[in-house]
């Protein structure tokens, strides 16, 4: 029987859009990796710093003060080279040369593609699913989602305050360009009236939505909110129409990248903190090429590729419940 290979050093990076939590993330994988005598070198910018050699290595002092902060401490990037064999080659030959033993990822759906090519090239490679969409199909959650939710449920306080008081309708913008968890938790928490998503981009149509207001304002409702994730557009033209239509004054308000910043909440640090504690255990219990996941209120380690295969998809009650509690 082969001998399993002993794990001593390890890299971790953070890439693709930024969520709050990923710094929780680092901490807890640099934190665990010393803890259990590993090296641990900080990757910069993503892929791209593992390409060009952008790295340090990181103690527990490095992550002082950083479970607190939004955005990421190594931070991060977009990355073209690894859509090309030579930036592949190149990165997987890096980390040959660094003697790396495994590469943590904290990131969404596009880099786990990076890693399954990494995979292919002899990387070993361990997934940390951080994203603000939720949208990852092998886990019910990913870090930041929370924060951006809750960023998004305290905009729509507001706006529900001063549209209240000036009998407006709000037109809310969240991100989203291809999922719609945002905007429907957002629309249920926020108690908005409608939520228009990308899933249901092709039959959505804005007159039910006008309809639906007029309807609301002669049961005696005084103001209206409405959410629109980012990837379904014309959130001002709605809203220009809503007022056209119905004569109610009508403002259109786009969050956009608000949502990717601010202070973890409490969720997503403890989701982070656990996650990285499990990437660094399953390496050290032997696992390669591996993703941490969370599915019904457990963590799990599933195989990477196996992982890109999964389905998941928006649970459309959660939305037909927002219709229900709107009347
Ligand atoms: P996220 O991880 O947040 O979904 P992206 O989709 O932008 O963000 O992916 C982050 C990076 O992962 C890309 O810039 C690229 O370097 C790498 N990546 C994405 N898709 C692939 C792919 N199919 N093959 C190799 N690398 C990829």
């Amino acid at each position: 029987m082969e001998e399993q290979k002993k794990i001593k050093k390890i890299g971790v990076l953070t890439s693709g859009g930024d969520a709050p939590g990923m710094n929780a993330a680092i901490r807890a994988v640099v934190r665990t990796g010393r803890y259990f005598d590993l090296n641990v070198i900080g990757i910069r910018k993503g892929y791209n710093g593992l390409i060009n050699g952008e790295i340090k290595e990181m103690y527990s002092r490095d992550v002082s003060n950083v479970m607190n902060l939004g955005g990421t401490i190594l931070h991060t990037a977009r990355c073209p080279e690894m859509m090309t064999t030579e930036g592949l080659d190149k990165a997987a030959a890096i980390y040959k040369i660094l003697s790396l033993d495994a590469l943590i990822v904290i990131g969404g759906d596009g880099s786990y593609r990076g890693m399954a090519e990494l995979a292919k090239r002899g990387v070993n490679c361990v997934g940390i699913p951080a994203t603000i969409d939720l949208d990852m199909n092998n886990t019910e959650y990913t870090i930041g989602f929370d924060t951006a939710v809750n960023t998004g449920m305290d905009a729509l306080n507001k706006l529900r305050d001063t549209s209240s008081s000036h009998e407006r309708c709000s037109v809310v913008e969240v991100m989203g360009r291809d999922a719609g968890y945002i905007a429907v938790w957002c629309g249920m928490v926020g108690g908005a009236e409608d939520v228009m998503f990308p899933e249901e981009k092709d039959t959505i149509d804005s007159k039910e939505v006008i309809q639906q207001i007029l309807a609301n304002r002669s049961t005696g409702k005084r103001h209206n909110l409405i959410v629109v994730a980012e990837g379904v557009g014309g959130t001002q033209k709605l809203a220009k129409d809503i007022q056209e239509i119905t004569g109610i004054q009508t403002r259109a308000t786009i969050l956009g990248h608000l949502q990717r910043g601010g202070s973890p909440t409490a969720t997503d640090r403890m989701h982070a903190s656990m996650m990285g504690y499990y990437a660094v255990k399953a390496l050290l219990e032997g696992r390669e090429n591996i993703v941490i996941a969370y599915n019904k209120g457990q963590y799990e380690v599933l195989d990477l590729f196996e992982a890109l295969d999964m389905k998941k998809s928006l649970d459309k009650e959660i939305y037909d419940v927002v219709k229900i509690l709107s009347i």
